[in-house]
């Protein structure tokens, strides 16, 4: 028998070659490949060979299409008729005053036929109408061999067969193959304690993994998803729980809390802080008084205020004597916080460096990095803002007692676990001690989740705008309407005012398409739309330094317009841009699309948002509509929640791959119980001596989880 951890290579039928061909979808170990869960089912109980279909039934069939015609009839009646073969037998597909097949189908194409079996004359068989898509050969081939494939990948009559994504190295069927035997070979030990599972009415682990691959019916494999969806979010509570453990055994530098500095502070500020404000800068003090190192989460929406609570907590650390170091996801924003806080502590005399990949200055002055380095490690630098290359860069500090990562939801997922890990421990000569920690994040979470979420972390959440602030008029344009935006664009232009044009595509890190769409369009908008206008161009393959020059240049009103990839979703702070217009709206997250727009609305003035869609009306104009009646983030979020579950959240702050796990996380309840459950065990049996299986496998889930 085969367990869990053993290699690939060990499985039946796999050997060096296959594994190595397996590493490159990420499989290492048994585990590995039985975790690697299908992202659907193919349902062959509907599919028939042609041969065996009946009049009225609903049916799908696949063939090669052997002829089109597109017969002469009287009148304006047009009809198209598709024939397509099988191995057994062929059949006709009938569409009347419908072009559409004509545009998609040739001859010796594969196609896929699912509808209705009508009669013809009491004779002819054929589909009117059916949905049609175009195949592979190859998938045709695999169909034309189902009856086989059947028995021996589900071994009941069922036709749920699974389907992996695959690559150019590993296919579908190859994985069906060795999973299957792999199952049949491996010993699964439960790792849960049982009374949960059975409390929750869940499978055991060698069940479920066996239902999620080879379901004998939809109920079996939802019921898989589910075990699934509890054993991770239980690992990671646990896993979240014993981080706070033994954040809490360790000692920081307590920051005693200067009332006087503080109030002097607050009352040179141009403007009031608002009751969250306050509220939530205190709690943070008060937990930079212990000797426990802070380790606390500040949520709150784009616009609400944030560093300016952080302000608070630097000058607190950099009074008595520390050093703090802030972290931001791109260099652009590192730069702009540098500006910003300089601005805020220019009368404190407090020495501030800034450090970023392609930079290092201390005050105005310009520095070599190692000269800066040996400035930090002999205290002479207090307050060092940078990008993660201060965590990369390995420096070493004298008295760091806070850490501070702002809008921690950009940085990539490796970045995010990387920082979150490393952060806790950067080192300094005063030893043991570990630094504050202090998370900020503009993803607007509902409070039930974050706290079921974070449980590592304690929660400060900004749940109020500062005063004054206007909500933007959000509106959604379909196609026909786009000239009205770009004749009020222009309008607004004519005010003085600026508008951001963002691009669609969601991974900007990856997609080089998206860059290209954004030239694309500055082009298309430069020569056709708005020839007289000046258009700026950001995006995210540019270099550093171009990319400060571009938003300095719009900054400094160089540029009407600045068009863009999703770059500019990064907290950049132009308050005389009053518009923003996302085109493809669509195919963005109401939490993304809500921090898009929270680029314009910093000034007194009325600022505006438009949605461009692609299609004019549908389903997701419906969820868009959410961000034309709130503009407030933590609603829209609640919104999310109800319209597509929490699994959503849990994608966007894990990892970017699909996983049908997280997506099947429709139940807030499921994780609420997760983290009861985890409480308890850990209560019971704080080193888990009793259960050393899900001991290791909460510990080897530390270096997949991204969050904490
Ligand atoms: P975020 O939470 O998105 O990081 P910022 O901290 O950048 O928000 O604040 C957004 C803007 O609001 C800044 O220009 C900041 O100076 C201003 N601001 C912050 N707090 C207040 C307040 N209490 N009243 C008025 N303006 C404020
Ligand atoms: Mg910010």
């Amino acid at each position: 028998m085969l367990s869990l951890n053993n290699f690939v290579s060990f499985a039946p039928g796999v050997g060096n070659k296959n594994a190595k061909k397996l590493h490159s979808l990420g499989i290492q170990t048994i585990e590995n490949l039985l975790y690697y869960f299908p992202f659907r089912y193919e349902d062959f109980s509907e599919q028939k060979k042609i041969i065996d279909i009946r009049p009225g039934e609903t049916v799908t069939i696949r063939g090669k299409i052997t002829e089109i015609k597109n017969p002469p009839t009287r009148g304006r009646r047009h009809i198209t008729e598709v024939y397509i073969e099988d191995e057994t037998a062929s059949v006709k597909a009938v569409w009347f005053n419908f072009m559409m097949p004509l545009k998609f189908l040739n001859k010796g194409k594969y196609v896929q036929f699912s509808g209705k079996v009508s009669l013809f004359r009491g004779r002819e068989l054929y589909f009117q109408h059916p949905n049609f898509e175009l195949i592979s050969k190859s998938v045709y081939q695999e169909s034309a061999q189902k009856d086989q494939k059947l028995n021996s990948f589900t071994g009941s009559t069922s036709g749920l067969v699974p389907v992996y994504s695959e690559n150019s190295k590993v296919n579908s069927y190859f994985l069906r193959k060795i999973i299957q035997t792999t199952l049949k070979k491996t010993a699964s030990q439960e790792f849960i304690p049982k009374k949960f599972l059975q409390e929750q009415n869940l499978p055991e682990i060698q069940e479920a993994l066996k239902n999620i691959h080879f379901p004998e019916n939809s109920e079996k494999s939802a019921l898989a998803k589910k075990r699934f969806a509890f054993e991770k979010m239980f690992l990671i509570q646990i896993q979240s729980l014993k981080i706070k453990q033994k954040c809490e055994n360790n000692s920081a530098l307590p920051i005693d809390f200067d009332k006087k500095i503080t109030q002097h502070f607050v009352s040179s500020l141009p403007f009031k802080l608002t009751n969250a404000q306050k509220k939530t800068s205190w709690q943070i003090i008060k937990d930079l008084e212990k000797k426990i190192p802070m380790n606390r989460l500040l949520e709150g929406d784009v616009g609400s205020g944030k560093t300016i609570v952080a302000v608070m907590a630097i000058l607190s650390a950099l009074n008595k004597g520390f050093q703090v170091a802030i972290l931001a996801p791109t260099e652009v924003l590192a730069f702009q916080h540098y500006l910003e806080i300089t601005n805020f502590l220019k009368k404190y005399k407090f020495k501030i460096g800034l450090l970023t990949g392609s930079q290092s200055k201390i005050g105005e002055r310009k520095t070599t990095k190692a000269k800066f380095s040996t400035k930090i490690k002999r205290g002479e630098v207090s307050l060092i803002i940078g990008t993660h290359s201060i965590i990369q860069e390995k420096i070493q500090f004298k008295n760091l007692a806070l850490v501070i990562i702002d809008e921690q939801h950009r940085f990539g997922v490796k970045q995010r676990a990387f920082l979150q890990q490393n952060a806790m421990k950067i080192k300094t000569e005063s030893g043991k001690n570990l630094p504050h920690l202090l998370t900020m994040t503009a993803t607007p979470i509902p409070r039930t989740l974050s706290l079921a979420l974070f449980g590592s972390l304690d929660l400060s959440i900004i749940d109020e705008y500062p005063k004054g602030k206007k909500e933007i008029i959000t509106k959604i344009i379909s196609p026909e309407k786009r000239a009205c935006v770009y004749g009020f664009i222009e309008n607004q232009v004519k005010k003085g005012e600026q508008v951001f044009i963002v691009c669609p595509l969601v991974e900007e890190s990856s997609n080089f398409s998206t860059v290209k769409s954004a030239i694309e369009e500055h082009k298309n908008l430069q020569k056709n739309v708005f020839p007289s206008l000046k258009i700026g161009l950001l995006h995210g393959k540019m270099k550093p330094k171009e990319k400060e020059f571009v938003m300095n240049a719009f900054k400094n009103k160089k540029n009407d317009i600045l068009v863009s990839t999703s770059v500019i979703e990064v907290g950049i702070d132009i308050p005389n841009a009053t518009t923003i217009v996302i085109e493809g709206a669509e195919r963005f997250g109401l939490a993304q699309l809500h921090q898009f727009r929270g680029r314009v609305g910093r000034s007194k003035k009325q600022s505006y948002c438009f949605l461009f869609t692609s299609e004019s009306a549908s389903e997701s104009t419906f969820r868009l509509r959410t961000m034309e009646k709130t503009n407030n983030g933590f609603g829209i979020a609640e919104a999310d929640l109800k319209l597509r579950g929490p699994g959503q959240f849990l994608g966007t702050l894990q990892s970017g791959s699909p996983d049908i796990i997280m997506e099947s996380l429709s139940d807030i309840k499921l994780i609420q119980s997760a983290r009861v459950y985890a409480q308890s065990l850990l209560k019971y049996d704080p080193n888990l001596k009793n259960f050393s299986l899900l001991k290791n496998r909460s510990a080897s889930l530390t270096k997949q989880i991204h969050f904490e």
